[in-house]
């Protein structure tokens, strides 16, 4: 009898690492098969057992007032001089640390805050100048191929539609929430590996892509909470509630959070 042809595979979504297991058999997720086999993102494996019913407003409200009184002024952990130089750190941070990035731009930006000055120092000594950085080819080239552009169209001026950062090379539609939200206020949700991480495991958002983690965020969120939402979450997600090993015991959510595999032991107290 002929082998019948696999099930598509539905993968991980927003560079969600792969979790230890693996699915046993081919199982469905909210309508998207997943192969036998296939590795499953965390957050995707706790919706396989449940299906969960949207966060009310109020309890919406009271996660975030507890996430801005743990952290009433939270602020971007990468160094920035000013909305030039903020978009030149969040494109150098694609798969790269805050720190690892924050060590190679201080020394860069006290002499280039600006996209001539970046320009004047060439690309030569833009890579030389990120080689700590993971891709650093490729970025120093993104670096002075934005700034050109910056200057050339901009008038050395960082542009605040999503519309004009996203065709600067190097720029996604992150990257372009992230700078939107910081430099200028805009009340974005740029979703990274953290925020689609928390927010499918409190949940607050179910979904399987960035994009619809952020569009359903921005919606849902009350507007007192939007602008820093960005911040309060990443930071959550990145100190309180870790990939591997969430820290339940000292999350200030606990009660509200319906994430079926908390942690029960201190971090101490565990392995
Ligand atoms: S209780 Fe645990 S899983 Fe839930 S939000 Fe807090 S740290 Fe994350």
């Amino acid at each position: 009898m002929p082998a019948r042809k696999p099930p598509p595979v539905t993968k991980p979504a927003g560079g969600e690492k792969a979790a230890p297991g693996r699915a046993a058999k081919g199982r469905t997720i909210q309508n998207k098969t997943v192969k036998a086999g296939a590795r499953l993102a965390k957050p995707l494996v706790a919706r396989i057992d449940t299906t969960p019913e949207p966060v009310d407003p109020a309890t919406l409200a009271t996660i975030f007032s507890r996430l801005r009184d743990a952290n009433p002024e939270p602020r971007a952990e990468l160094h920035y001089i000013n909305a030039y130089t903020l978009l030149v750190a969040v494109v150098l941070s694609a798969q790269a640390t805050d720190k690892g990035v924050n060590i190679a731009t201080t020394p860069l930006f006290a002499i280039a805050d600006t996209p001539q000055k970046m320009l004047d120092l060439g690309e030569e000594r833009v890579r030389h100048a990120i080689r700590t950085i993971g891709l650093f080819n490729t970025k120093a080239k993104n670096v002075i191929a934005l700034s050109r552009i910056l200057v050339e169209r901009h008038g050395g001026v960082v542009p605040r539609t999503a519309e004009e950062l996203e065709v600067l090379p190097g720029v996604g539609a992150k990257t372009a929430s992230v700078v939107l939200n910081v430099a200028f206020g805009v009340p974005r949700i740029a979703v990274d590996t953290h925020i689609f991480r928390v927010a499918n495991r409190i949940p607050l958002v179910v979904a399987a892509t960035t994009d619809k983690v952020q569009a359903g965020l921005e919606r849902i969120v009350p507007e007192p909470f939007l602008l820093n939402a960005h911040h309060w979450l990443i930071l959550f997600g990145r100190y309180v509630c870790k990939a591997r090993r969430p820290e339940c015991p000292r999350c200030p959510i606990a009660d509200l959070c319906r994430y079926p595999s908390k942690t029960v032991t201190p971090l101490s107290a565990g392995a």
